[in-house]
C-alpha cells in the first residue's frame, strides 16, 4: 500500500501554525473522505481537534483544483476527477500547553498525532510517511518514529503509531543512555536553564532498569522521554516513548523532584501496562467516538502502584517517601465523599464525563480510579501474598497477565479477575464485589498486617484546643471571599452554604478576605454562629454548627518492631 506523505512546516512558528501537505493516494476512487481524530488515546475525553484545522484545500497532480467539502465536523470529502493522488493542505493551529495537544511557538513545537493529521477514512492500517521542515535556527527532530530515507523524515507503518508517537522541534537539549543496550532519549525543551539533566539522567536509568528487571525485557528498540519544561504539568503514555510537563524548578526540591521521577516511572510503566498488556476495549481505537472501559483503575491504578513501587526499587525514594505517597493516595480517597458513590469500575467507565469533566461537586459524587485503583493494587498485593504466604504477589499479576494478554486481543474484566484468582489461589469475589465492584469502606487491617505498618495515630488538636471548622473551601477572588466546595456531610453543607457564596460576616463581623481562619480560631467546636453571605448579590443569613476538624488519620508508618 502506498503510503500518505506529509510534510509539517513552520514557515511563522510565533503565529502558532503548522502548515501540513498530504499527498494522499486516491485509489482509484472518484471521491476520497479524510477524517480527523476527535480524541487522543490515554486521553479519555472528546476534544473536537479538527476545530482547529482551517483553509482546506486540495489540487490534483497537475496542480488543478479539487472540490472539497466538509462532511461531517471532522471529515472532509474530496473530488479526485480519476487522479490516481491529491494533493491536500490545511494548517492547524496550536497553543494548547498540554500533553495531548499541539503547541507552536516560536523556540519549538510539539506536535501530537490527533491533532494534526487528516487521514483516509477506514484507511488506517496504510503507512503514514511525515517530512518535517524546521522553522529557521531549528536544528533538531525528535520522535519514537523510525527514521525514514532522508533526515527528518519518519515512517510509521499505519495511523495509530502515527497517532502514538509525538514529535518535538526544535532546539531540545538530547540525552542518550544505553539500558543494558537499549538506547533511551532524555530530550528536554522549554526553560532548561534550572534543569539539573546530568541527575536526572543518572535516576532515570536507574528507573528504566527496575522496570526492565520487573518485566524481564524491554517491548521496544529505543525510548524516548520528551520533557517540556513549560511550567504545566501532566504525562501521557505512548508505545515507545512518554509525554512529560513539568516546571523549570523540577530538580530544585526534592518533593517536586520526586513527583517527576514518579510521574516518569509512571508512564514508563504504561510502556507495557496498557500500551501492550490492555483491556479488550482500548484497541483497535475508533478516534471518531467514546471509547468505553471499565478497567481503567487497572491500566492506571497498578501503574499509579508501581510508578512508585519502581521509583523506590530503584533506589531514588526512601521508604518513608514511598509511604508518603502511597498515604497521599489513602488520604485523599479516604477523606473523598464520592468513594461512597461510585466503584472504581463505574469510575473507570465514566472517565469521559467524569475524570476529565470535573466540576465543584466532583468530589461528593466520584472518586478518582487512578487513586482507588492505586489502593486496590496495595490490597490486592497484600492480599496475593498473604494467601501465598509470601511466595507471590500483585508483580506476578501483572508479569502473567502481560504473557498472556498483550497480543492483539486484550483482556476482559473477567480475564483479569481469574488470572488474579490463579496467581493468588484463592477465592477473590468478595474482595471484588466489594473494593472493585462496590463502594463498600476498604478494610486495610490484612495490608497492614503484611507490610508491617500502622497508620500515624492522629493526636490530640494543637494547644490541646479542638479547632472550629465549617468544613467548605474557599477562595479569594478579587477580594472576596468566595465558596469554592462543600463537601457531603460538613458544617457547610448541613447550613445550606452554597458553592460561590460570598462570605461577608460572622456573627455581625466583616469576615476579610484572608482572616476566616482567624475569626474561626475565636469558635470551639458546637458553637452556633451567623453567617452573613451574599448569594447572588443578595444578602442573605445562615445559622451554621461548627464543627471540628477532622484528624489527619491516613498516613502510614513503619510498625515500632
Ligand atoms: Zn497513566
Amino acid at each position: 500500500m502506498d503510503p500518505i506523505r506529509y510534510s509539517l512546516s513552520f514557515p511563522a512558528p510565533h503565529t502558532h501554525y503548522v502548515e501540513v501537505r498530504a499527498q494522499v493516494p486516491s485509489v482509484g476512487r472518484d471521491s476520497v473522505e479524510l477524517s480527523m481524530a476527535v480524541w487522543t488515546p490515554g486521553s479519555y475525553l472528546v476534544r473536537e481537534f479538527s476545530r482547529h484545522v482551517e483553509s482546506v484545500t486540495a489540487a490534483g497532480p497537475a496542480g488543478n483544483a479539487l472540490r472539497v467539502e466538509k462532511s461531517a465536523k471532522n471529515r472532509w470529502r474530496i473530488e479526485t476527477r480519476g487522479a490516481p493522488t491529491v494533493t491536500v493542505s490545511y494548517r492547524v493551529y496550536g497553543r494548547e500547553m498540554s500533553v495531548r495537544t499541539n503547541w507552536i511557538e516560536s523556540d519549538f513545537a510539539f506536535v501530537n498525532g490527533a491533532p494534526t493529521f487528516l487521514t483516509l477514512a477506514g484507511g488506517h492500517a496504510r503507512p503514514h510517511e511525515v517530512t518535517i521542515v524546521p522553522a529557521s535556527g531549528w536544528t533538531r527532530s525528535i520522535t519514537a518514529l523510525d527514521p525514514g530515507p532522508r533526515f527528518h523524515t519518519y515512517c510509521a507503518p499505519d495511523y495509530d503509531t502515527l497517532v502514538d508517537s509525538p514529535m518535538l522541534i526544535g532546539n531540545p537539549e538530547v540525552h542518550e543512555f544505553l539500558v543494558d543496550g537499549t538506547p533511551h532519549v532524555l530530550a528536554n525543551a522549554g526553560d532548561t536553564t534550572f534543569f539539573d539533566a546530568p541527575r536526572a539522567v543518572k535516576d532515570l536509568e536507574a528507573i528504566v532498569r527496575a522496570h526492565k528487571e520487573f518485566w524481564g525485557s524491554f517491548p521496544y528498540s529505543r525510548y524516548v522521554f520528551i520533557n517540556l519544561m513549560t511550567e504545566a504539568g501532566g504525562g501521557l503514555e505512548h508505545g515507545r516513548s512518554s509525554v512529560l510537563m513539568t516546571s523549570r524548578w523540577a530538580t530544585r526540591t526534592r518533593k517536586a523532584y520526586l513527583r517527576w521521577l514518579e510521574l516518569a516511572s509512571h508512564e514508563l510503566f504504561h510502556a507495557w501496562n496498557v500500551k501492550r498488556l490492555r483491556p479488550i476495549e482500548l484497541g483497535p481505537f475508533d478516534y471518531e467516538r467514546e471509547v468505553l472501559t471499565s478497567s481503567l483503575w487497572v491500566v492506571e491504578g497498578m501503574t499509579d502502584y508501581y510508578g512508585d513501587v519502581l521509583v523506590r526499587r530503584a533506589g531514588r525514594s526512601s521508604a518513608q517517601e514511598f509511604l508518603d505517597s502511597l498515604s497521599d493516595k489513602i488520604e485523599e480517597l479516604q477523606t473523598t465523599p464520592g468513594r461512597a458513590v461510585r466503584s472504581v469500575t463505574q469510575a473507570s467507565m465514566d472517565a469521559w464525563i467524569k475524570l476529565y469533566r470535573p466540576d465543584e461537586n466532583t468530589p461528593n459524587t466520584a472518586i478518582s480510579y487512578y487513586t482507588k485503583g492505586a489502593v486496590v493494587a496495595f490490597l490486592l498485593d497484600a492480599k496475593i501474598r498473604s494467601a501465598t504466604r509470601g511466595e507471590r504477589s500483585l508483580d506476578d499479576v501483572m508479569r502473567e497477565a502481560y504473557a498472556h494478554y498483550s497480543g492483539t486481543r486484550g483482556f476482559t474484566p473477567d480475564e483479569f479477575r481469574a488470572l488474579t484468582e490463579r496467581v493468588a489461589a484463592i477465592d477473590l469475589g468478595a474482595f471484588w464485589r466489594a473494593a472493585v465492584e462496590g463502594t463498600d469502606e476498604l478494610d486495610f487491617s490484612e495490608a497492614l498486617d503484611v507490610f508491617r505498618l500502622q497508620f500515624k495515630p492522629a493526636g490530640g488538636p494543637p494547644n490541646g484546643k479542638p479547632k472550629a471548622w465549617i468544613g467548605a473551601t474557599t477562595k479569594i477572588d478579587s477580594g472576596r471571599l468566595l465558596v469554592a466546595q462543600v463537601r457531603r456531610e460538613t458544617p457547610a453543607f448541613t447550613a445550606g452554604l452554597n458553592v460561590d457564596d460570598e462570605v461577608v460576616a460572622i456573627d455581625q463581623v466583616r469576615v476579610r478576605a484572608d482572616r476566616l481562619d482567624e475569626r474561626l480560631e475565636q469558635y470551639l467546636p458546637g458553637d452556633r454562629i451567623s453567617l452573613l453571605v451574599a448569594r447572588r448579590d443578595r444578602l442573605l443569613t445562615l445559622d451554621l454548627v461548627l464543627g471540628a476538624e477532622p484528624p489527619r488519620t491516613w498516613r502510614l508508618e513503619p510498625r515500632p518492631a
